[in-house]
């Protein structure tokens, strides 16, 4: 197979290419660099399977040769970056997603959308099974991310019923793992970076709001079983364990033996009170859940935090 990702230079796309050219695949990999990173797909540079092009994913999007696989991961995902770009991530979500659709289209290509949790919103049923159909506030600062998703799905399922497009949609939960930028904003990074470098862990609110933190393997192994074996309805990937922020940063002060303080700073607007996906369908179709507990997986991401910051 030869498949094209975009935001190849992400968290997640940088994972995921490794994991396809692990698996025999050739990987086109495509980034733009405004989030992402070239050190995380650095050490593909001359895989003889690897090819990286630098495009912006929301105009026309050219490949030489057949595509059989089109994933389609580029855009902010951070709540911090998708409040500095509202504008490039309404774009990657919608626009991005049209030119993805329409390249696999053009080359008979199977297409998987990266889309998101915030598609919930802040949930009034939980945990949310993929039959809900979320609580999302359109105009506020994080519907630029929310509703982009939501129409990247919409968009998705209408190359799928008018175009026969063979696709689908991961709703990728909270995750974690190397390669998360130090300063990306989001909660485990900010924690980690926080307690190595003594400096105080800023809970936002009073800690009480809840996530479910999946390891980044374990959510590579679940979006590879999804593209190979599953079908067009959209399909939860995260870890069901939940925890409140506050039990996460007493969990990264002990692993990482910090004596940082814990100081509480304003909730984000529009922050979700409850996080945790029903893997039921996960399980049903695709035999997956997760197996890193959430103490194993911040070991290792600790260990990369470590090095990036020492390096
Ligand atoms: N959060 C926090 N301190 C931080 C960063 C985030 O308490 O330094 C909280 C944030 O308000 C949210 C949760 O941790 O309730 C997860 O935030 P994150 O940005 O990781 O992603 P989200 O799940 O909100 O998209």
């Amino acid at each position: 197979m030869r498949a094209l990702v975009t935001g190849a230079g992400g968290f997640l796309g940088s994972h995921l290419c490794d994991r396809l050219l692990a698996q025999g695949h050739g990987v086109v990999g495509m980034d733009n660099y405004v989030t992402g990173n070239p050190a995380n797909i650095a050490h593909l540079e001359h895989h003889p399977h690897f090819q990286l092009i630098r495009h912006d994913v929301t105009t026309f999007i050219e490949i030489d040769g057949p595509l059989d696989g089109v994933l389609h991961f580029a855009s902010p995902a951070s709540p911090v970056d998708y409040l500095e770009l509202p504008i490039q991530t309404l774009k990657v979500g919608s626009l991005g997603t049209h030119k993805a659709l329409g390249v696999a289209k053009a080359k008979g290509a199977r297409f998987l959308l990266a889309s998101t949790s915030e598609v919930y919103g802040d949930p009034l049923l939980h945990p949310q099974p993929e039959s809900y159909w979320g609580n999302v506030n359109p105009v506020g600062p994080r519907g630029v991310y929310d509703e982009a998703k939501r129409f990247a799905e919409a968009m998705t399922m209408a190359y799928h019923r008018y175009h026969g497009v063979d696709t689908r949609i991961v709703r990728i939960f909270n995750t974690y793992g190397p390669r998360m930028r130090p300063r990306d904003g989001r909660v485990v990074s900010n924690f980690i970076v926080q307690a190595l470098k003594g400096e105080p862990l800023t809970v936002y609110g009073d800690g009480s709001q809840t996530r479910s933190f999946c390891y980044v393997d374990d959510l590579i192994e679940g979006i590879v079983r999804l593209f190979e074996r599953g079908g067009p309805d959209p399909v939860n990937i995260g870890n069901p364990r939940e925890f409140t922020v506050r039990e996460l940063a007493g969990l990264v002060l002990r692993l990482t033996g910090s004596k940082s303080p814990i100081v509480e700073r304003p909730l984000p607007v529009d922050d979700p009170k409850v996080r945790q996906p029903d893997i039921t369908r996960a399980h049903t179709l695709l035999a997956w859940e997760p197996r890193v507990t959430l103490e194993d997986g911040l070991r290792r991401t600790i260990d990369y935090f470590r090095a990036v910051i020492d390096g």
